[in-house]
């Protein structure tokens, strides 16, 4: 038996309404609040991400699926969307229309990371990102509208975390200081990041090797060396949220994964996941549309783990198949020949029906009805077709009724109230 890649998964229709109705209503929310959605490719030239995330990441260091493409050189399965959404507003000139772009993407990442529970090597995101505002209102409005979806879910547990990376005005008084305090560590740091200190220090905060932690324990903290634009930025949003009524903690500590961050970065955090504990994450990368060639536009953004949402979800309300509107029961040649006429009526009207086409027993029929669910079965037999009429059940009440079998479909369309 072939089976799937480790660290990859198949998304089964028991879960898929699920992932559905969380789709939908992120669509819902989105559009209410001005985003227009946007779809990109899979597959992008290497480059993009490792001048975008940076190529001291772990992203770009080790976990992309990257691959020569011939003439088109390096190429990947992208591993994040927000680099794309990046490329297609200054390829496709987007702002050249309208500089202010609220854009949204939701579709599958890859990343060869270790797989375990809530991390895999292909998840989904579900992706929004501003263009074009550099108002800490806008800061303030994402995290409110992705707090809004999150209550709509009713996923309780949550918390939000914040914090303002600076700018490039203020940033480099922070990593000089940070620097010289890791330098009397380095021995409790791990390879990894005795590499990366010289290159970008702030990679060092994020890493997970339990004795870097611990470095890092007493470092210095970035709202320390903020500069008054940063600092004043950095109020307002918080400012904003209280007004707002979201809840947040600021954490110090927060830096993220990707270079691009300037200014607030957030993170979505739950207790309900074990260690997989972000179920979102974003900020402001205020320089990376001019980094990537194109105009200097402010932009924000975030990403939702689409698939720990729904493991979220999933443990609050168990998840439940759709049941069918009518099973047919149909048992002789003519019965079967007038059921799947009435069955094709049905769907194409909205609504669910189904019958067995093989030859099987009323008993084991009736197991069947059970098994999906159904609201009513209708039982035809080609003795009762011949006087012109089918039995009707309704299998909440049990009660049961002869109908003419001329308009079958019509009838139970008339009892289907939806
Ligand atoms: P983590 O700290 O868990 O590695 P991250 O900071 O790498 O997350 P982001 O790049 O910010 O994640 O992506 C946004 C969200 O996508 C995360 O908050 C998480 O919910 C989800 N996510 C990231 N990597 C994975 C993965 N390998 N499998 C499933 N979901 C993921
Ligand atoms: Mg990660």
């Amino acid at each position: 038996m072939i089976q799937l890649i480790k660290g990859f998964k198949d998304i089964l229709p028991e879960e898929i309404t699920l992932w559905q109705q969380v789709e939908t209503l992120a669509r819902t929310i989105f559009e209410d609040f001005g985003y227009r959605e946007i779809r990109l490719p899979i597959l992008e030239k290497a480059e993009l991400f490792a001048r975008s995330i940076g190529d001291t990441t772990d992203i770009v260091e080790k976990e992309m699926y990257a691959f020569e493409d011939g003439k088109r050189g390096l190429v990947t399965l992208r591993p994040e969307a927000t680099a794309s959404v990046v490329r297609s507003y200054i390829q496709q000139r987007l702002y050249a229309n309208d500089p202010i772009q609220k854009l949204y993407t939701i579709g599958p990442m890859f990343r060869k990371e270790r797989p375990q529970k809530g991390r895999y090597r292909q998840f989904y995101q579900i992706d929004a990102e501003v263009f074009g505002i550099e108002s800490p209102l806008m800061d303030a409005q994402m995290i409110f509208m992705l707090m809004t979806l999150f209550s709509r879910l009713n996923v309780s547990d949550i918390t939000v975390l914040i914090n303002s990376l600076g700018c490039p005005a203020c940033r480099p008084r922070f990593k000089e200081s940070l620097l010289s305090m890791l330098g009397s560590k380095k021995e409790l740091l791990c390879e990894n990041c005795n590499r990366r200190l010289s290159k970008n220090p702030l990679r060092v905060l994020d890493c997970k090797v339990p004795s870097c932690r611990d470095a890092v324990k007493d470092a210095p903290s970035i709202s320390d060396f903020l500069c008054n634009g940063c600092e004043s930025h950095f109020s307002e949003v918080k400012k904003t949220l209280k007004h707002l009524g979201v809840k947040y903690e600021i954490d110090k500590s927060l830096v993220r994964g990707l270079d691009y961050y300037t200014r607030t970065i957030f993170e979505i955090q739950t207790t309900a996941l074990g260690a997989q504990n972000a179920v979102a994450g974003g900020g402001r990368y205020d320089g990376l549309v001019e980094a990537l060639d194109g105009p200097s536009q402010p932009a924000i953004g975030f990403a939702i783990g689409f698939d720990r949402l729904c493991e979220i979800l999933s443990q609050n309300s168990p998840i439940s198949v759709k049941p069918v509107d009518v099973f047919f029961i149909a048992t002789g040649d003519e019965s079967k020949k007038v059921s799947f006429e009435s069955i094709c009526k049905l769907n194409v009207q909205g609504i669910t029906a189904d019958m067995d086409y093989g030859d099987r027993s009323l008993k084991s029929l009736m197991k069947r009805a059970d098994k999906l669910n159904a609201s009513f079965v209708v039982i035809a037999d080609d003795e009762a077709l011949k006087s012109g009429n089918v039995t009707l059940r309704n299998m909440n009440t049990k009660d049961q009724i002869s109908i003419p079998a001329a308009g079958i479909a019509e009838n139970i369309k008339s009892r289907i109230i939806r």
